[in-house]
């Protein structure tokens, strides 16, 4: 594909580079960008970032290791789109990502990305783990098949693979079957849900992911499906329609909200404990979905529900979202967004930082490690403080 085949170059001239889409929706500092935070450089803002993809799109600047590593650093928080204040916000992301799919069709993307293309490409998740591993977090579990069932539990690969979210993965299993929720499993016949393919660029794969996991969901008849991680209810409930696939996609605090509404699911009490939620961007800028993991934590006894001031539509990204919990391309630094975001975690008196992402999970609890809060602050998925996971 051609540099003139890029699909935005009417646009994308419209950024004057003010600035303003590095900001919380409070304008409390020109730090709500992950990839500004890490850097300070202009080059890794969304308006820095776009002019630099003009310059290459039109040859004013060749290609560079440098350039791939800042179009590759974004995060795709959507932070950029909540406070650009132009009518092209909606596409900044599409800029970004229809400046990947130039660099994939060339080769030019940076080695991690390339990995992680690769793995998921040759074995259905990003750390070439086997596919016939897939099913590993639910060994000792009595799991049923998806058959009939009313849901289908889709785990996703951080679920499957990752020691840390596999931990999720069983708590919302143990969850759901406590409240009697109707769910089967695909075990190794899940494959890897393609959002981040398409965040790196790389449509073919996405195809291939989502015509594979939709052809798995016709075979069986599935209607509803429940997810682990936002990023794979991104991925379904958004991608897959244009790839001839329409469910009812959830996400689990959807459901186990659903639930404590109607009385089907006793949340537990626990001694009086802070809590304070970290917004997934792909449950809440993405999907804007910010009232169902507070209501459920809400429904536990014994939880004071903190707030830290970047909450909601200002919320800061962890850093892992578009395959960088894998890349690591904002890791190495004090400024690392998940560093950043455990010391706001930390600052509300918080004893537990809850999330509602596999993604967030890791990442968020490798932060608290290296910033030397285990003492102080604990990391959990929500579905692991509704199960009673220790
Ligand atoms: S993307 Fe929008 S907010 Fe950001 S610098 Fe460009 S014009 Fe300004
Ligand atoms: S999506 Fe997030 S990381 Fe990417 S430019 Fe926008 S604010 Fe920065």
């Amino acid at each position: 594909m051609a540099l003139t085949q890029y699909k935005y170059m009417d646009i994308i001239h419209r950024c004057f580079r003010c600035g303003y889409c590095k900001f919380p929706l409070d304008w409390e500092d020109v730090d709500n960008c992950p990839s500004y935070a890490r850097h300070r450089l202009e080059s890794y803002s969304n308006g820095g970032r776009l002019w630099l993809i003009r310059a290459w799109i039109t040859g004013e600047i060749p290609w560079s290791e440098h350039l791939a590593d800042i179009v590759y650093s974004c995060v795709a928080c959507k932070n950029c789109e909540e406070k650009c204040p132009l009518s092209f916000s909606d596409d900044i992301i599409n800029m970004v990502t229809a400046a990947r799919n130039l660099m994939v069709d060339q080769g030019l993307v940076p080695p991690a990305a390339k990995k992680y293309l690769e793995n998921v490409q040759l074995h259905g998740n990003p750390w070439g783990l086997g596919a016939k591993k897939r099913d590993q977090w639910m060994a000792d579990l009595s799991l049923e098949p998806y058959r009939d069932q009313e849901f289908l539990y889709f785990v996703g690969s951080e679920g499957a693979y990752d020691s840390r979210a596999q931990s999720a993965a069983r708590a919302l299993a143990g969850v759901l079957q406590k409240a009697g929720v109707s769910f089967g499993v695909l075990g190794n016949t899940e494959t890897d849900d393609g959002n981040e393919a398409e965040l790196l660029g790389e449509d073919g794969l996405v195809e291939v992911l989502a015509e594979k996991n939709i052809a798995r969901f016709a075979e069986h008849g599935v209607k509803k499906i429940i997810t682990l991680s936002p990023h794979a209810y991104n991925a379904l409930k958004n991608i897959y329609p244009r790839h001839g696939g329409e469910f009812a996609v959830y996400h689990y605090t959807q459901v186990l909200a659903d639930l404590v509404r109607a009385g089907k699911l006793a949340a537990p009490k626990l001694a009086p404990v802070k809590i304070t939620y970290h917004d997934p961007c792909f449950l809440g800028r993405w999907n804007n979905e910010y009232k169902a993991p507070r209501k459920v934590l809400q429904s536990i006894g014994g939880v004071q529900l903190l707030e830290m001031g970047r909450n909601r539509k200002s919320a800061f990204c962890c850093g892992g979202g578009s395959g960088n919990y894998y890349m690591d391309l904002l890791g190495g630094s004090a400024d690392s967004p998940a560093r950043i975001r455990v010391r706001q975690a930390s600052a509300t008196g918080a004893d537990v930082l809850a999330v509602a992402c596999p993604n967030c999970l890791s990442m968020l609890e490798d932060a608290v490690k290296v910033e030397g809060l285990e003492s102080k602050l604990m990391v959990k998925d929500i579905s692991e403080i509704m199960y009673g996971t220790e």
